[in-house]
Formats: C-alpha cells, sequence, structure tokens
C-alpha cells in the first residue's frame, strides 16, 4: 500500500470519514476489486449486463427493476428526465426541451440541498424540468405539497438525510398526498444503510449508490416501478449518455451486493468495536480530549466524537484539523462541527493501528503547544463547507489547498 502511494506520489489517506465521494467514496474489497479487474479485461453486451444488474438490485431492494447509472447525483437527473419523458423516445430526445405535458417537479423547500457538491436544483435543471418549491425552508405542511401537485407535475422528489427540519413532511406522509394525486415519487437514498424499507413504503424511484456503504466502484442505482426504470434507461440515449456507467461500474455494483448480501454484520461490528476501544483508551489519556460514541441512520459503523477543551488542551479543534490536512499520512474525518469543538470519526475505513497514528498527532500538537506557548492562534475568517471546497477547487494545482 505504502508503495504504491510512493509510486504515485500521493500521500496516504486515513479515512475516518466514510465513503466520501471526496475521498475517493468506499474502500472496494478484494473480491469486488478482482470481479472489477476481470470485467475491464473482457468485453460484453451492456444490456445484458445491465439486465443482470437488475436482477441483482431487485434482490438487494425488493423492488421491481433496477439499472445502474455514473453516479447517484446523476441517477437524479436521469430519474427526474424519465419522469418527465415517460419512456418516449421523441421525448428522450428533445430534452431539455420538455415536449411532454408534465414540466414540473415538486419538492420541500428545505430538500433543496446538494446531492454531493452539486444542488439537486441543478440536476432537476439540466433535463429542463421545472423545480417547484413547496413550502419554506423550516415548514411544509401537507397544504403547501396538496397545492403545488398540479397536473403539470411529473413527479416528486423526496430527499433521505440527517439534518432536516423536523416540521418537514415525512416520507409516508409525502407518499400519501403524492398518490392520491397520482404522482410519482422520487427518493434520493444515496446514503441510505436500509436499501429495502424505501420501496416498501411505496417510492416509485429510489436513488442509492453502488459506490458509498455498498462499496462498488462508482456507480448509482435507480430502483422501482418498472416502467419508469425503463424510462431511465431510455435516457443513455438522450441526456444520460455523458453520465454513463462503464462495464466496470455495472460489474462493480453487482459484485458488491453479492458481498452486501453475505456479509458477517456481527464480525465486522465486533472488530470495530475492539477498534473504538483501543481509541476511546487512547484518546482518553490526552489532556482536554473526551470521546462519546455516535449511531447514525446514515452509517452502518460506530463514530466517535472528540471534543476538545482547549482551555485544558492549549489548542483548538479546529487546528488539530488543519494540521491533520497537511500531514502524511493525511487525516480527514467528519468536520461539520469543528468550529463547536468536535470532530467525529467514522470507524468504517479506519485501520488497526490509525488510532496510534491519530492520538499521536493530537499529542505532539500539544506538547509543542505547551513548550512553544504561543497562545490561541487566530481563528481564520470562518469558512463554509462549500468555501472550503471552492478553496480547494481553486487552488489544487498550485498548493495544497488545505495546509497553506
Ligand atoms: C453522496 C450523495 C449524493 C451524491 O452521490 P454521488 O454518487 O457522489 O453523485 C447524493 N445524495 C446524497 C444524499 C448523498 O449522500
Amino acid at each position: 500500500m505504502d508503495d504504491f502511494y510512493k509510486r504515485f506520489g500521493l500521500r496516504r489517506l486515513i479515512n475516518a470519514r466514510g465513503p466520501a465521494t471526496v475521498l475517493g467514496s468506499s474502500r472496494v474489497n478484494e473480491k469486488i476489486r478482482k470481479d472489477i479487474s476481470d470485467m475491464l479485461g473482457l468485453s460484453v453486451e451492456m444490456w445484458e449486463l445491465q439486465r443482470k444488474a437488475s436482477e441483482a438490485i431487485v434482490k438487494l431492494t425488493g423492488a421491481q427493476a433496477g439499472c445502474v447509472v455514473g453516479c447517484s447525483a446523476a441517477g437524479m437527473a436521469i430519474a427526474t428526465a424519465a419522469a418527465i419523458t415517460e419512456g418516449n423516445m421523441g421525448w428522450v430526445k428533445a430534452l431539455p426541451t420538455v415536449l411532454g405535458p408534465k414540466k414540473k417537479i415538486v419538492i420541500q423547500k428545505g430538500h433543496v440541498i446538494g446531492v454531493g457538491d452539486t444542488s439537486i436544483s441543478q440536476m432537476v435543471g439540466i433535463t429542463g424540468a421545472e423545480m417547484v418549491e413547496a413550502g419554506e425552508a423550516l415548514d411544509c405542511s401537507r397544504f403547501y405539497l396538496e397545492s403545488a401537485l398540479t397536473p403539470d407535475v411529473a413527479a416528486a422528489i423526496y430527499i433521505l438525510g440527517e439534518h432536516f427540519s423536523h416540521n418537514l413532511l415525512t416520507l409516508e406522509t409525502f407518499i400519501r398526498i403524492c398518490k392520491s394525486k397520482n404522482v410519482p415519487v422520487i427518493v434520493d437514498a444515496a446514503y441510505e444503510t436500509d436499501f429495502r424499507h424505501l420501496h416498501q413504503k411505496g417510492a416509485d424511484l429510489v436513488v442509492h449508490s453502488g459506490q458509498k456503504w455498498l462499496g462498488g466502484a462508482t456507480a448509482g442505482i435507480i430502483a422501482g416501478k418498472k416502467e419508469l426504470v425503463h424510462a431511465c434507461y431510455m435516457n443513455d440515449m438522450g441526456i444520460g449518455r455523458p453520465m454513463k456507467v462503464g462495464k466496470e461500474g455495472v460489474i462493480g455494483v453487482i459484485s458488491a451486493i453479492e458481498s452486501w448480501l453475505e456479509r458477517d454484520g456481527e464480525q465486522i461490528a465486533s472488530k470495530q468495536a475492539q477498534l473504538a476501544s483501543k481509541f476511546r483508551e487512547r484518546i482518553a489519556k490526552l489532556p482536554g480530549l473526551s470521546c462519546t460514541d455516535r449511531k447514525s441512520r446514515f452509517s452502518p459503523s460506530i463514530q466517535l466524537a472528540l471534543s476538545v477543551d482547549k482551555d485544558i488542551a492549549g489548542i483548538e479543534a479546529w487546528e488539530i484539523v488543519s494540521d491533520f490536512a497537511k500531514g502524511n499520512p493525511v487525516i480527514r474525518m467528519h468536520e461539520g462541527e469543528v468550529s463547536q469543538g468536535t470532530m467525529v470519526f467514522d470507524l468504517s475505513y479506519m485501520q488497526d493501528g490509525d488510532e496510534t497514528i491519530i492520538a499521536d498527532r493530537i499529542e505532539k500538537m500539544i506538547e509543542d503547544r505547551r513548550n512553544n506557548p504561543v497562545g490561541f492562534l487566530e481563528k481564520p475568517d470562518q469558512l463554509t463547507r462549500m468555501d472550503r471546497l471552492y478553496e480547494t477547487h481553486r487552488k489544487w494545482l498550485d498548493v495544497n489547498p488545505r495546509g497553506e
């Protein structure tokens, strides 16, 4: 592994964040890698490979059919295209000009978020559909949705995520209202770990990720009603073309589904519990650091939240994160709460020994600061998540944009 990083001049990455697309998504296991590698050396009829993928997706999700697309964001665009074209080939070929009578896609305003690092508005917009936002940022009542579902609405989109207002409509209510108006529901479930419940609840099309928890190569899955999945596949000859998936992505999904269905959840959990306990013990020895367990529906793994009491540690969490980004190995974790002094480590891809590297690095920072007291460093101007990403993209060819 070290040789590989060295050969290509890359820093090793300790991934304590899970299958984030910006960190190369999942760590693909050996069996799946072998299948992908074999497929790359062979030729295949793509429709036949996709039909086999559909069979695997049906097994995983319980949906009527499924297809593989380039990624989850692409899945949302293609599912939208399927809804507004209804599989009519002339209409498919005309996008982003919408020839059909149903041009609108409804979403709760509070669900207008990034799907990855592009907004859902942009993914809907590239198809030519018109997005209608129902309700307010923090509130969507039944009457808002009911009045938005006019006869020219092709579908309604529901996003599954962790940080939404509790005053938006639940999935169950959302589906019930849409069904009463005969409007299909498209669900973005790219970070979800339960692949079946959305289909049972009556979602018409669900976008799952092939590359995140499932553990395949870069790919998205669209699963749902057969007719709509058909309409999705038709868009391969339209706006789906520049978002296409290759044979490596499709076989990756098939092989990843096999692995997922055979995986030994208990063994994975017990291995993680051991690592978590070593991590906790090591952190407990550091002054000013405390550690609590987190469980998220959007990770099958243990997450540890490390909080830094700056008055005892002598440093702040943002300084640690910024130091982690400069070093080799580079260390990445969930950074959403860093300004409140907390770093969240997801154990999915952490390996034995990584916990020592992480704790040693923090310990060294604390000691260095004690030996060289400079007081707290001035916090740089607040950079939002998107600001940080923007800075990275702006500077990537010239410097380490995260560690100048
Ligand atoms: C990651 C994610 C996406 C985008 O996934 P990609 O495969 O990177 O396009 C979309 N929606 C949600 C909820 C996600 O978590």
